[in-house]
């Protein structure tokens, strides 16, 4: 029997007396073993981050520039081995996990350059009154605190590397607190930080169960909170510390507007092609997949065969297989979830145009059209590979079914029309607009959160940065 994964307390790995195994999705198989901290480890964890913060605030740009830069070395070297392991924890098709290591890499990156240009300041004169006359105020951002990150299991690496670099990147302690389906890769980032010269105390990786969460949530010296991961879990966890800064990036059931004016052969195979890819990449387990699908009616029927055609050429099968595109979802529970709402809408009146079949832990790529107001899959997010097709009359009604969810990550719009970006843009109750593409469009740079039930605050490498660290003036008198 091979040892299990340890976890990480205060920059040192380490091992607990329990652990749990983590298995793969598509066929049961162990894909490791991975070790569950005591409370005593826990609180070591949390009692450095808390006694580090002030010196790792004030640990130099090059040094922590210099660890991140380390990271993006590692895990470029080691992407096929962590990727093979992505592939396997969770379910992705290898393809699919080779991206996400290439975009972890772009995301330390990033991190890195931010580091360096960061909290330049900013001067303000003040005697544009009276009372400030002889006054200069000098502006620079400093770190709330020690940061829990909690990452969700559809990105295990990329979205625990969007906690855990741009804390580095401003010198805020960090505790990441990876998905229980997926630990796997988070533990090794733990590794290439070790690797580092990131004082002790300044992050560590920890396998708390869900039960134990509570009361590490709760814990004052972790003043910041960055959740990932399902509404019901990221709100009860606001309500229950509302006096700590808490991001929450929620889900989403995002749309793709299709406009009268993206009317070309070529135009609607593009946004087919995107649209089927989108919906289906890691078995549509993606806040910002495509769910619903709006187009106006003068190109209704000519896209509808297109995407079922593009949809039933995505190969679905072992994601250890560099064809396939569509793999398992992350249990087979999740996959029951997701056949009892397509069925739900079926037994609704939905028209059922491909998919609807279940194996084990993966769900067949599903298109519906019709779908009924009232059942489960027109209001909550799927996280499945099912899309929604719905007929409009024009670009208003198209933007409000779009703003009739509740959610509001990101939205796409396939449009070449420029005045109709900036409606879009001002009228979309979203995070992102994407002109000409999916809403699944993500560059790890840019602003990334929601609006309504989507989440609170921001991610993307600067953004995150600044959501760590507040605005502290120094008013200097007597100039
Ligand atoms: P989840 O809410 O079940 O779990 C997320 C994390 O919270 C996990 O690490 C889990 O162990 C932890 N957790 C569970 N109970 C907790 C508690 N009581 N206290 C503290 N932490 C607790 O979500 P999931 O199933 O891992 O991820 C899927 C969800 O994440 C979907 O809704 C998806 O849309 C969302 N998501 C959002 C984004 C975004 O950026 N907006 C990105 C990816 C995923």
């Amino acid at each position: 029997m091979t040892s299990p994964h340890a976890f990480w307390v205060a920059g040192r790995r380490a091992t607990g007396a329990d652990s749990f195994d983590v298995t793969n999705p598509y066929d049961g198989r162990l894909v490791g073993t991975v070790s569950v901290p005591t409370d005593a480890q826990v609180e070591e964890a949390v009692a450095a981050a808390h006694a580090v913060r002030d010196e790792f605030a004030a640990t130099p740009a090059h040094v922590r520039a210099a660890a991140l830069d380390h990271v993006v070395r590692r895990l470029g070297e080691r992407t096929e081995e962590i990727a093979q392991l992505i592939s396997a924890e969770n379910g992705k098709p290898i393809k699919w996990a080779r991206g996400e290591v290439g975009r972890a890499v772009s995301v330390f990156r990033f991190a890195a350059e931010e580091a360096r240009r960061f909290n330049g300041g900013e001067a303000q004169r003040l005697d544009t009154d009276p009372g400030g006359t002889g006054r200069l105020g000098l502006t620079r951002r400093f770190p709330r605190g020690a940061v829990l990150g909690i990452a969700p299991f559809n990105f295990p690496l990329n979205l625990s590397a969007h906690k855990v670099a741009p804390a580095i990147a401003v010198g805020a302690p960090i505790i990441l607190k990876p998905a229980p389906a997926t630990p796997i890769s988070s533990l090794i980032l733990g590794e290439l930080l070790a690797e580092t010269d990131l004082p002790a105390g300044s992050w560590s990786v920890l396998t708390v169960p869900n039960d134990k969460m509570p009361a590490l949530v709760q814990d004052e010296r972790l003043p910041v909170i960055s959740f990932t991961g399902s509404g019901p879990v990221g709100y009860a966890i606001m309500e229950s510390v509302p006096r700590k800064h808490c991001t929450l990036e929620l889900g989403g059931n995002g749309a793709a507007v299709v406009l009268g004016d993206y009317a070309s052969d070529e135009d609607l195979d593009w946004a087919a092609t995107r649209i089927a890819t989108f919906s289906n990449y890691q078995g549509g387990q993606s806040c910002i997949s495509v769910q619903r699908v709006i187009a106006d009616a003068s190109v209704y029927d000519r896209l509808v065969p297109k995407v079922v055609a593009a949809v039933e050429d995505l190969v679905t099968g072992d994601p250890a297989d560099a064809a396939t595109d569509v793999g398992p979802l992350v249990s087979e529970d999740a996959a029951q979830r997701v056949e009892s709402w397509v069925d739900e809408a079926v037994q609704g009146g939905a028209e059922l145009l491909t998919g609807g079949k279940r194996d084990g832990a993966t769900y067949a790529p599903t298109v519906l059209a019709g779908l009924p107001d009232d059942v489960t899959l027109s209001c909550e997010e799927v996280f499945g590979p099912v899309m929604s097709l719905q007929k409009v009359d024009g670009e208003a009604e198209a933007f409000a079914a779009v703003n009739s969810s509740k959610y509001g990550l990101q939205a796409g719009v396939f449009t070449h029309d420029l005045q109709t970006a900036f409606r879009a843009h001002r009228a979309l109750e979203v995070g992102g607009v994407i002109i000409g593409d999916v809403p699944s469009y993500r560059a790890d740079q840019m602003p990334y959160g929601g609006a309504k039930q989507s989440g609170v605050g921001r991610e993307g490498v600067r953004y995150a940065m600044d959501d760590y660290t507040y605005e502290r003036v120094l008013v200097l008198t007597g100039l």
